[in-house]
């Protein structure tokens, strides 16, 4: 796809087409009966008669909201569980249906904690001040205030921008430009266009502040890509392909500044039983 030889797709999407005809129908029902419903109901196309269309996609962010071994986060009484979370677990790649035992496990160890904690403390007093500080950040400045272009558009560049530079291949180049325009997309976001004024049931808006948070963490996935001068797990440099556990055996952390801007920090890899080694299949 890279080099040009794939098919063009809808907003550069483009793909490559996978015939799986020579297969037959009786052994595609058998098989991958899911994989022929999502051709025929997304793509239109039936991997029985028609070669298919397939494309690398992200289905999984490594990393999220630092806890410890029990979901616990460091703000106290709050607990995160699942792909939100970063429990460390899956390093710098998770592995196939890996997931699923994260959200098994974790939710259950995560759950049981903050529930026998929830039993053992009463509620705290909510700060008022932070509460109408939010309220008036949503309503009256994101809601009434309305300022910035079409959200959907600059929804679309977002994608666009990640999927060509932060995607399966990485450079430094590439990297900048990423930064440089989630950048500006943020500035051309303001405080969010909100065209539905409603109060109930306001899709629009979710998709405003939705927004908002997903360009704050494009900025520091991409920040963080940069910095890290090595290839690791899912994360491969064309200009550092070798995994430098030197100077890169580490966590990034980030947390917002006083200014809203991204803070990093890094913290040390707990290693058990089975040291990092490299990959060779
Ligand atoms: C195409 C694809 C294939 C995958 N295949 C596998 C696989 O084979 N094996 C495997 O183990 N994993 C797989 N995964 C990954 C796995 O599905 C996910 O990691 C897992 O489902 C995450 O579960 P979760 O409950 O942590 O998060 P989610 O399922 O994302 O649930 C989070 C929920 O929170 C809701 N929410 C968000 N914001 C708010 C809010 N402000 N207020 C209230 N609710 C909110 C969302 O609507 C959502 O329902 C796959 C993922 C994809 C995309």
């Amino acid at each position: 796809i890279l080099e040009g030889r794939g098919f063009k797709g809808p907003g550069g999407l483009d793909y490559v087409l996978l015939d799986l005809r020579h297969l037959g129908e009786e052994k595609i029902d058998e098989r991958l009966p899911h994989i022929r419903e999502l051709a025929i109901r997304f793509a239109g196309v039936d991997p029985v008669k028609e070669p298919m269309p397939v494309r690398p996609v992200a289905h999984y962010s490594m990393g999220g909201v630092h806890t410890d071994t029990y979901g616990a986060t460091p703000a106290k009484g709050l607990w995160a569980a699942g792909e939100v979370a970063c429990v460390s677990l899956h390093g710098a790649n998770r592995l196939g249906t890996n997931s699923s035992s994260d959200c098994l496990v974790y939710g259950m160890l995560a759950g049981r904690q903050a529930a026998d904690y929830a039993m053992k403390n009463s509620i705290r007093e909510v700060p008022m001040d932070v509460v109408e500080a939010e309220e008036k950040r949503i309503f009256d400045r994101i809601l009434k205030g309305s300022t910035g272009e079409n959200p959907y558009h600059i929804r679309r560049e977002m994608q666009s921008t990640m999927g060509t530079h932060v995607y399966i291949f990485r450079d430094e180049k590439g990297l900048k430009e990423a930064l440089r325009k989630i950048k500006e997309l943020r500035e051309r976001f303001s405080q969010g266009h909100v065209a539905d004024k409603d109060l109930e049931y306001n899709i629009n808006l979710i998709h405003v502040l939705e927004l908002d948070a997903m360009l704050e963490i494009a900025q520091v996935v991409v920040a963080s890509a940069l910095n890290r001068t090595e290839s690791r797990g899912a994360h491969t440099r064309l200009d550092y392909p070798k995994r430098d556990d030197e100077n890169w055996l580490k966590h990034t952390l980030i947390s917002r500044g006083a200014e809203g801007e991204p803070l990093f920090s890094y913290l040390p890899v707990t290693i058990t039983k089975w040291p990092p080694a490299e990959r060779k299949y």
